[in-house]
């Protein structure tokens, strides 16, 4: 169904969210234009260009990125982009666990993960419990009410709690896991019960071959076929209503559109929108985010065999690690390098955040040469360095009573950002969610 009149929409941000909405308003007719900070399409999901001073420098994304077989939105992304069904590898990996004991084992599956040690037969069995409690609960909200640690400890036990939630948690909310509340638990559980629920016995992590550096360039074609006029490098200053219109103003000068939808984070969405009541704004910068330092290490060789290995240990400066090239082929994809990524989510006043690149380097890397005995710095061929203060608003307790709202007080103005998802591990599948809600406000409904 498209709207009577086609109308001049902009959409700022150009990740994932705005690509495919500004690609779903123009193929209702709209007339889009999209206003991107960054110098190509992505987001968090862009690529960059790694191992630059090699001939044949590799690319790849600048964050690591699996979807699952349940992620049927991110798949129809693929699709409406343009990118074919043979242009996805579905494959197996193994996961790691390195341990308080400095030994690094395999999690691979239930069996594995349940012979670890620190646990004893009855917490094996609260644990299986636990995980089952989750998967029957049907509304996240009441899980909003205590925190997950709380929530794990009651079910699970102090010992389980340690041993296998915590590493998790802190893999993926690094240190704010213990202002999280249940329902970020409870989404994890959720997404791993939709992944079983494919039918696959086994559980298949998927690609895109050449990495969502090959999504958003189909993506780029496919919007420019469209008639979607897409302005990279051109961040967005203000957005205000003048008259029936808004004024987008940025470096390049000011536009006129009808309508507004905003994919930035909620502090900075605060900021560019001045017509927003005073409530509206203070509910945004409410909003406590969790931002990323991510490292980028291109090896000679591999470290392991695990795509993910978990950390307990809490001296280790980053809170996982990501050895992609354990997922996607480095011979096809990667020159036949090693691409290992070492994340630390942490909020902005963490002193990584004022690092110099060097300075994070220094510190991460004594911490993989105790993990692997073979791994020495001599190894890595290039070293990089993402840093994104504002990545993913913490599901805090009772979150979704103060989150902020899609449509706002200005009429034709929407914002849209994981500070919407109060229910949500942070992936591209949930992100896309936005989409229908913010085209059933502004499209479809009479507003
Ligand atoms: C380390 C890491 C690992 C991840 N792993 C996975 C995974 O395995 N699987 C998965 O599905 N998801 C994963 N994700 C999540 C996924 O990347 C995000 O859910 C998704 O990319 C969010 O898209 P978005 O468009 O909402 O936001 P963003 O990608 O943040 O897009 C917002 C855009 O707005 C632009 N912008 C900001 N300010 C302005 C301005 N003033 N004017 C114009 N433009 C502006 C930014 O440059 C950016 O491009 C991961 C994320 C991270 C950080």
């Amino acid at each position: 169904m498209s709207s009577p009149e086609p109308q001049r929409w902009a959409v700022v941000g150009g990740g994932a969210l705005g690509a495919t909405l500004a690609l779903r308003l123009a193929r209702l007719g709209h007339r889009v234009a999209v206003f991107e900070a960054g110098d190509v399409l992505g987001g968090l999901a862009a690529p960059w260009h790694l191992d630059e001073a090699t001939v044949g420098g590799i690319t790849w994304d600048r964050h690591y990125h699996v979807t699952l077989l349940s992620d049927t939105r991110t798949q129809d992304m693929y699709a409406a982009a343009g990118v074919t069904d043979d242009e996805i590898r579905w494959v197996e990996t193994k996961t790691g666990y390195y341990g308080t004991d400095h030994v690094l084992r395999s999690v691979s599956n239930a069996f594995e993960f349940l012979k670890l040690p620190g646990l004893s037969p009855l917490a094996k069995v609260r644990l299986a419990a636990t995980i089952l409690i989750g998967s029957r609960i049907r509304n996240g909200h009441r899980m909003e009410r205590l925190t997950a640690e709380r929530w794990l400890r009651r079910w699970s036990g102090s010992a389980a709690f340690e041993t296998f939630w915590k590493p998790l948690l802190r893999a993926k909310l690094g240190d704010a896991y213990a202002q999280a509340s249940a329902a970020f638990i409870w989404a994890t559980i959720q997404r791993l019960y939709a992944a079983r629920r494919t039918g696959l016995k086994k559980e298949m992590f998927g690609y895109v071959s050449g990495g969502y550096s090959r999504v958003f360039a189909a993506f780029a074609d496919t919007l420019a076929t469209e008639g979607v006029d897409v302005r990279l490098s051109t961040a967005v200053r203000e957005i205000t209503r003048v008259g029936d219109e808004f004024r987008v103003s940025c470096p390049t000068g000011d536009q006129s559109f009808d309508k507004v939808v905003v994919t930035t984070n909620a502090a900075l969405a605060a900021r560019l929108c001045p017509d927003l009541l005073a409530a509206e704004r203070q509910r945004l910068q409410r909003v406590a985010y969790l931002g990323i330092v991510c490292v980028s290490l291109v090896l000679e060789r591999p470290l392991s065999p695990y795509y993910l290995t978990y950390i307990t240990e809490p001296a280790t400066p980053f809170t996982a690690v990501v050895e992609m090239t354990a997922f996607i082929d480095p011979a096809a994809e990667v020159a036949g390098k090693t691409l290992v990524y070492l994340p630390k989510y942490a909020d902005a006043t963490d002193p990584l955040f004022q690092a110099d690149d060097a300075e994070v380097i220094a510190a991460f890397l004594p911490f993989l040469e105790k993990m692997y005995p073979a791994f020495t710095p001599s190894q890595v061929t290039t070293a990089r360095v993402s840093k994104v203060a504002q990545v993913f608003a913490v599901p805090t307790l009772g979150y979704s009573d103060d989150a902020p709202a899609i449509g706002t007080s200005v009429p034709g103005l929407y914002l849209a950002g994981s500070a919407h998802l109060p229910f949500s591990t942070l992936n591209v599948n949930d992100t896309l969610s936005l989409v229908e809600q913010v085209l059933a406000l502004a499209v479809h409904s009479t507003d």
